[in-house]
Order: C-alpha cells, then structure tokens, then sequence
C-alpha cells in the first residue's frame, strides 16, 4: 500500500511498516516505542507499506500495551504497563500470553 494509504492507521496508534528495506523491517516511527526514523523520499514514493496486526491484544480495561512480567521462580504472568492489571502465573511466557489474549473486562 501507499503510505498516504496507510497514514490513517499510523495516526490512530496502530504498527505501520514498510516491507523489507535494506534487508530489515522499516517501521514507521513518531509513536512511543518506534524508533523515529526520518522519511525519504523513496518511503513517500514506495508503495509497499503495510498495517502490522499487533501480535497480542491491548489490555481490556485502559487499552494500555501488555508485556510479559516474569516472576523468580520462573513462572509468567503478562501485564499491562499502564493500569497493572495481571494474568495469574503460568508456567511457560506462551501460556502467559494465552492467558493475556483470552481475557475481557
Ligand atoms: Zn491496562
């Protein structure tokens, strides 16, 4: 896609990329956790953008964006980083995750 395609999704928070560029992912930069890459003017030109379906969900109360919070005993449990709210532990990080992305207010 365009990047004047994909600029919308971008604007409302969501990962946008561009396929392969110098062998490496590109991402769009300018929201917290991007790098903040300048633009060039091939990257306006081209049009191999795409909209990156975040991985896992966003959490169910504040939208905030979760991460894996590991406890000593090597057990895992994902969190979110903006209001704290948790999984119980579970035994591997996938199971974690699992957990993470069944859960609904
Ligand atoms: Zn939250």
């Amino acid at each position: 896609m365009r990047l004047e395609e994909v600029l919308p999704a971008h604007r409302a928070g969501k990962d946008v990329r561009r396929k392969k560029w110098n062998g490496r992912d590109r991402l769009l930069g300018g929201k917290p956790g991007c790098p903040g890459e300048t633009l060039f003017i091939e990257d306006v030109l081209a049009d191999d953008w795409e909209v990156v379906e975040p991985k896992h969900k966003a959490c169910p109360f504040c939208g905030g964006e979760a991460k894996v919070l590991r406890s000593d005993d090597g057990w895992s449990s994902v969190g979110c980083i903006g209001c704290g709210v948790s999984t119980n532990v579970q035994l591997t990080t996938e199971e974690a995750w699992a957990a993470w992305d069944r859960r609904s207010p």
